[in-house]
């Protein structure tokens, strides 16, 4: 048995600020105590009140600075690192100029191993513990992406890309290997360590009917993987599937006729959903990854944050960077751009409500809300030390430390989301061992 303990300012959430109030939802503890147990959460509470019951073990002090859980990304693909910020397309025209040939090169495994261990360094470098990758289409890249994270011993998950049509020779599968290989993979990787599988058809444009088919007998079979992939993001893309699929009564039904429409699948984008396609989501207990980088960057549209998390039809939403087509791996910067989103559509997002979806909430998007998303008794320590002072602007625009009201860390951490990236994350801890420092962090 090992125990340790962290002081500092705690941050996380207990339930969800757009349904119930800050009051009830945010946890704060302005000079708080984290005791770990071999690596899980043990106690959290105010120092005061923890200190004498922990009062022989080893406590590591970040004063000045707020402790919060690991940043959760739930939708990113790795192979798209080197291809981040592509000039000048949309949706369809940027993946057969800039993705496709890109992705092209991880068959070659290491090549694929060193794009993903750069790949993990800048996740954790920007205080992202947790993320659902794509993989590309050759099982040698998710071996290799499995292989970084299982070294890190970090709780991801990914899969192998499944297109049969619709994209060059060299990067399609066939249904009956796609088939094949992913229950390999699966076999091979899911619940190895703390990495878990997703069964992941990049979209209904590059999967054929009956490679989607195979896809849901699939995951049929393996209930507890995850199924992974992009819907309803541009307007042009939601015309050619109707096209591909003239059968369909709309985009999300070409997937639910596959049987991929479950409370394990996890869809990108859904900037473009109708009312209908909302309700069903809600009903199937599906997640949507909110991407505002990504979205702006290639001028998908606005996504309808309010209307997913309404009372009447809510849906489950995580936050993602989708890197490639996405500007930044970080989530600070995520919220920030998930901000003006929302204002574009006259509407409003906190900065409790973005860091919600960054954390706790994107641990529901994944259906791991019992293993990690906050600092309840059991949960898996991963965690990050925010400096909400990390450069000379956000120092002088948070000029106090640390906050002693929920209403000045609200506006701390608006600050602090709108401002900061990688430069305030001061360490990053995986399972209660530090994973990334700052120079100076030891
Ligand atoms: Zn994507």
């Amino acid at each position: 048995m090992s125990l340790k303990a962290f002081r500092g300012a705690f941050l996380d959430f207990i339930d969800d600020p757009f349904y119930v109030s800050e009051a009830e939802s945010v946890r704060y503890f302005a000079d708080g105590l984290l005791v770990l147990e071999d690596g899980k959460v043990k106690a959290l509470g105010a120092y005061d009140s923890l200190q004498e019951s922990y009062a022989d073990i080893p406590v590591i002090t970040y004063p000045d600075m707020l402790i919060m859980p690991g940043l959760i990304d739930t939708h990113i693909h790795f192979p798209q690192t080197e291809m981040i910020a592509s000039y000048g397309e949309q949706l369809l025209e940027w993946l057969s100029k800039y993705t496709f040939p890109t992705e092209g090169k991880f068959k070659d495994k290491a090549y694929a191993q060193e794009i993903a261990s750069f790949f993990l360094d800048e996740l954790l470098k920007h205080g992202t513990t947790t993320a659902l990758v794509f993989a590309a289409v050759y099982p040698e890249s998710v071996d290799a992406f499995f292989e970084e994270a299982s070294r890190r011993h970090l709780r991801m998950i990914a899969g192998k890309v499944l297109m049969d049509r619709n994209a060059p020779a060299f990067l399609v599968d066939t249904p009956e290997t796609a088939y094949t290989e992913s229950k390999q993979l699966i076999q091979k990787w899911h619940k190895h360590d703390r990495l878990l599988y997703a069964i992941t058809p990049r979209f209904a444009v590059t999967s054929s009917d009956k490679q989607l088919q195979l896809a849901g007998q699939l995951l049929a079979e393996f209930p507890d993987v995850y199924m992974h992939t992009h819907l309803s993001e541009n307007v042009k893309e939601v015309a050619l599937v109707a096209e591909l699929f003239p059968d369909s009564d709309g985009y999300l039904d070409v997937y639910d006729r596959a049987g991929l429409v479950g409370d394990k699948s996890v869809f990108a984008h859904g900037v473009q959903l109708t009312d209908a396609e909302f309700q069903r989501l809600s009903k199937a207990r599906s997640a949507i990854a909110f991407c505002p980088t990504s979205n702006l960057f290639l001028g998908s549209g606005l996504f309808k944050l309010k209307q997913a998390k309404s009372v009447e039809y809510p849906v489950k939403v995580g936050f993602g960077t989708d890197v490639g087509g996405g500007t930044s791996f970080s989530m600070l910067q995520t919220s920030s751009e998930a901000y003006k989103v929302t204002q574009l559509r006259g509407q409003k997002l906190s900065a409790f409500q973005a860091l919600f979806l960054a954390t706790l909430g994107g641990a529901k998007a994944l259906s791991l809300e019992e293993t990690l998303g906050n600092f309840d008794p059991g949960k898996e320590a991963d965690f990050i030390v925010v400096n909400p002072r990390a450069t000379p602007l956000m120092a002088r625009r948070n000029p106090t430390p640390i906050a002693d009201s929920l209403e000045a860390l609200a506006d701390q951490m608006f600050a602090t989301m709108i401002l900061g990236d990688d430069r305030a994350i001061h360490a990053t801890y995986i399972m209660g061992e530090l994973a990334h420092g700052q120079s100076g962090v030891v």
